[in-house]
């Protein structure tokens, strides 16, 4: 089965109107890719750069973040149907530093899902273990844990319509990539749990690989069979080293 490569940038807390506007422009002029470029800027900036993207179809827009409540008294929250104003197409869910520094939980990540696949977004969902639980010998138990909460919820046939980030917890942010050996195990394991409701579903969904990726681990992580792009955080700020990964990806 072809499945069409993805390169998101996560740009997480970072950023600037100044910035922003450069390093879009810069991707801009990239031009044509046969991969879909994705870029997540913080709520702020999602106006911003939908504009400066407007004109063309090179790089889509998520959004970092989203509540599972619709609407009312939940201060500082962002709807799914409020990101319907902004032209995104995907959403960030479940992101390590969401899971560890928010408190969010496998059901509540499940929940998020819900909400954006009630309007028309794509999720990200980003799963991955910690260190110690790799340590442990508990990496696919942990992936399976975490999609486990969305199949229950959702059931299997959500996932023609989620895309799969696998983040070793250990590799964001560390400088510590996951080798395309080690990558490309865990997301061969996550298809063949996925496999066991669908197997056709499984054979369709794509997985991502996010953690310290940059423009020299790129080619060899996209060579591998089961790895169909990757959700870039720090070297996503820099649109040569991205355009590099953009490339790499064909
Ligand atoms: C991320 O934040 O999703 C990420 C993968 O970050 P980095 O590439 O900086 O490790």
């Amino acid at each position: 089965m072809i499945r069409q490569k993805i390169v998101a940038g996560n740009w997480k807390m970072n950023g600037s109107t100044e910035s922003i506007t450069a390093l879009v422009t810069d991707l801009l002029k990239a031009g044509h890719s046969n991969s879909e470029v994705v870029v997540s800027p913080s709520f702020p900036y999602l106006h911003l750069v939908s504009t400066l993207c407007a004109q063309s179809d090179l790089v889509k827009l998520a959004a970092q973040n989203v509540s599972d409540k619709e609407s009312g008294a939940f201060t500082g929250e962002v709807s799914a149907s409020m990101l319907e104003d902004f032209g995104v197409k995907y959403v960030l869910v479940g992101h390590s530093e969401r899971r560890s520094l928010y408190g969010e939980t496998d059901d509540l990540v499940a929940l998020k899902i819900q909400s954006l696949l009630n309007k028309d977004f794509t999720p990200m969902f980003c799963i991955g273990e910690t260190l110690e639980e790799r340590e442990a010998g508990q990496t696919l138990a942990v992936c399976e844990r975490q999609i486990q909460a969305v199949l229950s919820l959702l059931g299997v046939e959500a996932f023609n319509r989620i895309v799969i980030a696998y983040e070793p917890v250990w590799a964001i942010g560390t400088g510590l990539s996951a080798t395309s050996e080690q990558a490309q195990e865990v997301h061969c394991g996550i298809r063949a749990f996925i496999a066991k409701s669908s197997n056709l579903v499984a054979q369709r969904v794509q997985i991502l690989y996010g953690g310290s990726v940059k423009a020299s681990t790129s080619r060899a992580l996209f060579a591998m069979p089961d790895i169909d792009g990757a959700l870039v955080g720090g070297a996503s700020l820099d649109a040569k080293e991205f355009l590099e990964i953009v490339k790499a990806a064909g």
